[in-house]
């Protein structure tokens, strides 16, 4: 009989994989997991550091999660939610729209108190519209926000969107339009729609930065006069003087995921989002990555913090949205819905866009979308089980504790010559590597440093993929700290191991 390896290089095609490279390597065959670990078919143990590609939040079977579809499957995997409703779903609707919106124990809606409130017109999300994964769910919006658009300022309207620069919003042809990954999306070019793009906050590698690099997140000692936000500013402006204001702005809140792990410096989000709605657009969050708790707790931990937190887990807030006092018109999850155990997404929206689809049935103004597995039971009991696992108190402080233990750990990395930049929001940082932290001068693609660090800290027990020349560390909320340590470890010896940790020498002795 074949191996599971050579049945895997004899037929399966894996996602965004040189395929020549995969055939000549053995593949790591994962057969389990538990909590953070991942157990491969030779019985090697593993931390996936990157979450299972940033799905995972409660770490691998999860007792709770794992009764949870087991009393799921004694009633019913799957029914179509075309034509009919099923119970955990209507539940988990229910649940995803308080959770977007935290209402305290009055019933007003609860917003951070050290951003400016929303203004009375801001919107409030109340309509969840389900389907299968991150590409799907910013389809749906695309879709939705289109038709709203058309059918607001007249059917004539030729609905136009702002993304940025970077911008990863999925596969399918609609959110590869969105998105501005010219690597990705180079090849597509014919089929995809014109969209325009702007000006990411990349504060390390910013050209309106005039700080020299130093030994610190680059969001912490930029100078700069905020041009970034300028020149969002300017692009509303042009566009309408063009007659035709932007239709909606689409954004990955407070971190870029795929683009690299970019962080916005605080501030930008709400300073750019105000600028959207003066001009009338609607705002399109992505939270495919950044939702479900993983931008954190608060901005910064502390012991303070912690007990904060953890004495009103309910009130936590589980979107980076929520967290910054920006209420969207569309709020797209996925990966972490589930707590990343089945394909699942939603696209929750406001009342104003629902009823722009009401009418009489030969009017056809339905909302003509729908895929298969809408409203799964099986994703949704999970989600269910997940949501009451984010919310508990032990989940809140544990996901405090360990952003803090992320930070301290991080900060050991800062001795080392070739880590040019190290951004945390919240569970979620990126490393940059460098051929030299004081030029900022990057390894050439070519080189594949990210690729090779990843390899070496396999070697060491540690799973992640690097998006180019930034490691990914996105741990699982049950991480322990010693495990916290292990990853970061690795990842020291692996830089170390493929680059050394001498100064680079042209830098030597400034
Ligand atoms: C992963 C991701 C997507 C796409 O989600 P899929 O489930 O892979 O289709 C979209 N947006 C963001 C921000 C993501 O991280």
């Amino acid at each position: 009989m074949k191996s599971l390896a050579q049945l895997d290089h004899a037929h399966v095609w894996h996602p965004f994989t040189q395929m020549r490279d995969w055939l000549r390597q053995e593949p790591i065959i994962i057969t389990s997991g538990q909590g953070a670990v991942l157990r491969d078919v030779k019985g090697r143990e593993y931390l996936d550091a990157n979450a299972s590609i940033w799905t995972n939040l409660h770490g691998h079977r999860h007792p709770k999660i794992n009764a949870a579809i087991t009393r799921q499957l004694q009633k019913i995997a799957h029914s179509s939610a075309l034509g009919f409703a099923n119970e955990p779903a209507s539940r988990l609707a229910a649940r995803l729209v308080a959770a977007a919106t935290p209402v305290n124990r009055t019933g007003h809606v609860n917003e951070p108190e050290t951003w400016p409130k929303p203004g009375p017109n801001a919107p409030k999300l109340e309509k969840v519209f389900f389907g299968d994964d991150g590409s799907t769910a910013l389809e749906v919006a695309l879709k939705l926000a289109y038709e709203f658009t058309r059918r607001t300022r007249g059917k004539k309207s030729k609905p136009r969107f702002l993304s940025l620069d970077g911008a990863y919003h999925g596969d399918t042809i609609g959110a590869v339009s969105l998105g501005h990954v010219d690597l990705f999306h180079k090849a597509y070019g014919g089929m995809l729609f014109a969209t325009d793009k702007v000006m990411a906050p990349y504060c390390y590698r910013c050209p309106f930065n005039r700080a020299k690099p130093e030994r610190q997140d680059a969001r912490k000692y930029r100078k700069c006069a905020w041009e970034c936000v300028g020149l969002v500013e300017k692009k509303f402006a042009v566009q309408k003087k063009k007659g035709n204001p932007y239709a909606a702005f689409v954004f990955e809140p407070l971190m870029q995921g795929a683009a690299g792990m970019i962080p916005q410096p605080s501030g930008w989000l709400r300073q750019t989002t105000d600028i959207a709605r003066s001009h009338g657009a609607l705002l399109i969050a992505d939270e495919v990555m950044t939702g479900f708790g993983r931008t954190g707790v608060t901005c910064h931990v502390d012991d303070r913090a912690i007990a904060a937190v953890t004495k009103a887990p309910d009130q936590a807030k589980l979107f980076a949205c929520s967290r910054t006092g920006i209420r969207p018109d569309f709020l797209c999850v996925a990966k972490g819905l589930t707590g990343g155990y089945l394909p699942m997404a939603a696209t929750l929206t406001t009342q104003r866009v629902f009823d722009a689809f009401l009418g009489e049935y030969e009017e056809f103004k339905t909302f003509f979308h729908g895929h298969s597995f809408t409203g799964n039971q099986l994703g949704a009991a999970a989600s269910l089980a997940s949501l009451d696992l984010l919310q508990s108190k032990a989940s809140v402080r544990r996901r405090a504790e360990l952003q803090k233990e992320l930070h301290d750990e991080l900060q050991t990395l800062w001795p080392l010559p070739h880590v040019g930049d190290i951004r945390q929001v919240g569970l979620v940082a990126g490393i940059e590597l460098v051929r030299d932290w004081q030029t900022r001068q990057p390894f050439d693609l070519r080189e594949r440093a990210g690729i090779r660090v990843c390899e070496a800290m396999a070697q060491r027990g540690v799973l992640t993929r690097p998006v180019g020349n930034v490691i990914v560390l996105i741990p699982p909320y049950c991480t322990t700290r010693q495990q916290v340590r292990k990853m970061i470890g690795a990842l020291r010896e692996a830089v170390e191991v493929c680059f050394g940790n001498a100064e680079p020498p042209k830098s030597r002795g400034r």
